[in-house]
This record gives C-alpha cells, sequence and structure tokens, in this order.
C-alpha cells in the first residue's frame, strides 16, 4: 500500500489486515516503535525521519524482511509504507522470488495536495507527530514525488497496480480497496 503522506494508507492498510485476516506490517510503524524504545535503529532513524527524509534502503530492507519473517505474517500481509522506492521494491521483489512467493497487488491511494496539506495540518494537531509539522511535511511530500511516485510505473508494469481514491469518506475507501483486490 502507498501514497502521499495523509492519503489515509495507515487506516485502510490496518482495516485490509483485519478484514482479510493477515498481518499490518508499517514501516514507519516499526520505526516509531524502535525511537519509543531508543533502539539503534531507532536513534539512527529519527535523524532520518525528523527531517522528512527516507531511512536509508539497507536498513529499511533489512528491518521489514525481518518483520515478514515472523510467524504471523506466515499466512500474509499488507505492507504499509514499504516499499517506497525502486531500489525498495526490488529488493522486495527478490526477497520473495527466492521464496516462491510475490507480491499480489501495490495499492495506490491517490489524494489531492492541498487536501493533503489540510488532513496533515490536522494530524500534526491532533497526534502531535512531529513529522507531520509544516517543513516537514513539505519535506515528505517532495521525496513521495521524487522517490515513491516512480513505483507507480514499477507496477503498473506488472500488472499489479490498483489505483484508489483517498478523498473519499473513509468507509468508501475501505469497500472501494476490497473490491479492487478481491478481499
Ligand atoms: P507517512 O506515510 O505519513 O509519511 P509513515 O509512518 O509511513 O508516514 O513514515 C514516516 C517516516 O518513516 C517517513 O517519513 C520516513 O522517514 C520513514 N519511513 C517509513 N517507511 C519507510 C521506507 N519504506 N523507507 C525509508 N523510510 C521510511
Amino acid at each position: 500500500m502507498f501514497g502521499p503522506p495523509g492519503a489515509g494508507k495507515g487506516t485502510q492498510a490496518v482495516r485490509l489486515a483485519q478484514r482479510a485476516k493477515v498481518a499490518h506490517i508499517a514501516s514507519g510503524d516499526l520505526f516509531r516503535e524502535n525511537v519509543g524504545s531508543d533502539t539503534e535503529l531507532g536513534r539512527l532513524a529519527k535523524t532520518y525521519m525528523d527531517r522528512g527524509d527516507l531511512v536509508p534502503d539497507e536498513v529499511t530492507i533489512r528491518m521489514v524482511l525481518d518483520r515478514m519473517d515472523r510467524a504471523d505474517a506466515a499466512g500474509g500481509y499488507v505492507l504499509d509504507g514499504f516499499p517506497r522506492n525502486e531500489v525498495q521494491a526490488a529488493a522486495l521483489d527478490d526477497a520473495l522470488s527466492g521464496r516462491g512467493e510475490t507480491i499480489e497487488y501495490a495499492v495506490l491511494l491517490e489524494c489531492q495536495r492541498e487536501e493533503l496539506l489540510r488532513r496533515l495540518v490536522g494530524r500534526a494537531k491532533a497526534e502531535g507527530r512531529a513529522d507531520d509539522a509544516p517543513e516537514v511535511a513539505d519535506e515528505r511530500l517532495r521525496v513521495y514525488d521524487e522517490q515513491t511516485m516512480p513505483l507507480v510505473n514499477y507496477y503498473e508494469n506488472q500488472g499489479k497496480l490498483r489505483r484508489l481514491n483517498g478523498e473519499q469518506p473513509m468507509d468508501c475507501v475501505t469497500d472501494n480497496l476490497c473490491e479492487a483486490i478481491g478481499a
């Protein structure tokens, strides 16, 4: 599941994982857990997250692949926020093909810039996420355009892309999502 910050992918990924009874694996949550418990990974990740930049691929890929190896992911998973660039997407494909598995769908949650900015301001107030502060949110949007948008072509070429309108009411997005991937 991918989309710009504020598109609602976290909310929808959790709902989908519950409905499909599979694991929900969110790279941002894994980083925030590590920041919270002050691990070495967390301290490293924080320096990038605080600026709105991507955490380096090597540590990100290792962290997510390790998480995918845990028992609760054996029956499947929704990946939320990973992959976020082509290097990560290729590493994921490689790792999965080594196991005779593959990503079934890549869901893109779309939302206009104006609405994203509105939501991020609201979230900064409600949840106090430091990276939702305006300057950092701007950088995250820039990084999204530059590094994550190319995944649209990547997954379109694989025939796996499903586009969803993230500006509809939340329940509506969930229904569209489940319909798009037959969940
Ligand atoms: P959002 O999608 O709203 O930006 P996330 O919780 O998905 O929020 O990500 C928060 C931050 O965590 C990102 O800005 C980035 O610094 C880091 N991060 C999350 N996923 C990745 C990833 N796949 N690769 C590199 N950094 C990531």
